[in-house]
């Protein structure tokens, strides 16, 4: 289902001339906040002469330093008496940041909420129940916009309290949900603990799930339980929120939205592009933002453009589903490994419950990895024997996966802490 079937099947040269123009408008814009002011400077750029995409690699990169460092009022290119809203991203890596909207700036995200949830096959005959966070983070206000754009009926039950939630989904007839994959995870246990077959019991079709990353191992886990199709969400607070990119119903990448931003997809340590097709840092520039446009900014999560166009019409590129960022890369024992690794390792097995949590630590100097497993309730009798061999092969799976042997600790069904926003998978208490 398209919401704006003229923009999202735009051929690609008019894409990219859209872009050119936008391009030369956002270099413009930026040039009014402090912040880019100073930056083109420094550079030696002067945005008037940024003619289109072909002057784009000119512009300088923009860091999340750069957003602490110009906190909170560095970045802002408009009148502040045409800035209605802040959010602050969740602090996924340190100290937050703030993020500011014009009302066209809410418009224009509304509207590409929209889409994803159109794309998804969502129309206004849904129940919609929000179950992410309301507040400073983005995802709880920016899907109910996009939802009530689209013309769902919109229940804003905000993160947790899952109780209320089930009851909730089946008062009202849920049929879309927006949730985080861990939280997700854990409402599967809390309906199985509750005798509630979501099969059976619920008339849920579809999962918005994002926010945090996740396998493809978690997203059939999901679907097998939930019996909803589960589509994968992907946004930033400093690019709007969620509605960046999207899965479409073929979920063979997500539709990142071209005419609101440019997609460079770069290599970490030379910050060159990488070849077509290739994995690297994703690189981003907003289009359309007016309170507070964002050039090239290192986004470092990392992902590939899928090649080939899509078959559902769209013209607008394809990210993969993101496999970690460039900053939370482990080094263990010399080796690097993306705590999604381990995740794909765990969800490949049915023994394995919802919940884990990577421990470092350093023994003697050398780095010490303990992976801290919940066993599935389904498999959880307390035969000591059939846990050693759990042990075992969950060990041997991480270890083919990443080639380091972790220690590996079981616990009891539904023990370890549980989040209902974006879940904490590691504790680093190696610089401590
Ligand atoms: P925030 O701005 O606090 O919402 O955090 C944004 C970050 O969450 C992104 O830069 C990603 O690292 C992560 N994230 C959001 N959506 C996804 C997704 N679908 N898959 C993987 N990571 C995601
Ligand atoms: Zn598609």
């Amino acid at each position: 289902m398209f919401w704006d079937k003229v923009k999202e099947t735009m051929p690609r040269e008019e894409l990219e001339a859209l872009q050119s123009a936008r391009l030369r408008e956002v270099a413009l814009r930026a040039a009014r906040s402090p912040f880019y002011k100073n930056r083109f400077a420094e550079a030696g750029v002067e945005p008037g002469d940024v003619r289109g995409l072909e002057d784009l690699r000119r512009l300088p990169f923009t860091t999340k330093q750069d957003l602490r460092d110009w906190f909170p009022y560095g970045l802002v290119a408009a009148d502040m008496k045409d800035v209605v809203r802040l959010h602050a991203s969740s602090g996924t890596t340190g100290k937050s940041t703030a993020v500011f909207y014009s009302r066209a700036d809410i418009d224009n995200w509304a509207d590409m909420v929209a889409r994803c949830m159109a794309m998804t096959g969502a129309d206004s005959s849904d129940v919609f129940q929000n179950m992410t966070g309301y507040g400073m983070f983005t995802g709880g206000l920016g899907m109910h916009f996009g939802a009530e754009r689209l013309g769902m009926l919109t229940i804003p039950m905000g993160a947790g309290n899952t109780k209320w939630q089930m009851a909730n989904m089946k008062m009202y007839g849920t049929t879309v949900i927006h949730i985080t994959p861990s939280y997700a995870l854990h409402l599967c246990e809390e309906f199985a603990a509750e005798g509630i077959d979501p099969k059976r019991d619920l008339k849920l079709r579809i999962a918005l799930v994002g926010a945090e990353p996740y396998s493809e191992g978690t997203r059939r886990k999901l679907e097998d339980f939930l019996g909803a199709s589960v589509f994968n969400s992907y946004g930033l607070s400093e690019m709007n929120g969620p509605g960046v990119a999207f899965e479409c119903v073929e979920k063979n990448g997500m539709h990142l939205w071209e005419d609101h931003y440019i997609l460079e997809i770069v290599d970490p340590k030379t910050l060159e592009p990488v070849a077509e097709g290739e994995r690297g840092e994703i690189v981003m520039t907003t289009l359309t933002r007016e309170a507070m446009p964002i050039i090239r900014y290192r986004v470092r999560d990392l992902t590939s453009v899928l090649p080939g166009a899509c078959p559902c019409g769209r013209t607008h590129r394809r990210i993969d589903r993101i496999t970690g960022r460039s900053d939370d890369m482990l080094i263990i024992k010399g080796v690097n490994v993306f705590p999604s690794q381990i995740e794909d390792a765990l969800m490949s097995m049915s023994e394995v419950g919802g919940g884990w949590q990577i421990e470092l630590t350093r023994v003697e100097g050398a780095d010490h990895i303990a992976v801290n497993v919940e066993v599935a309730d389904s498999f959880f009798r307390g035969d000591i024997k059939e846990l050693n061999r759990l042990r075992k092969s969950i060990q041997g799976a991480i270890k083919n996966e990443t080639l380091v042997t972790p220690e590996v600790k079981l616990v009891e069904p539904n023990t370890l802490p549980r989040s209902v926003g974006k879940a904490v998978r590691v504790i680093d208490k190696r610089q401590i």
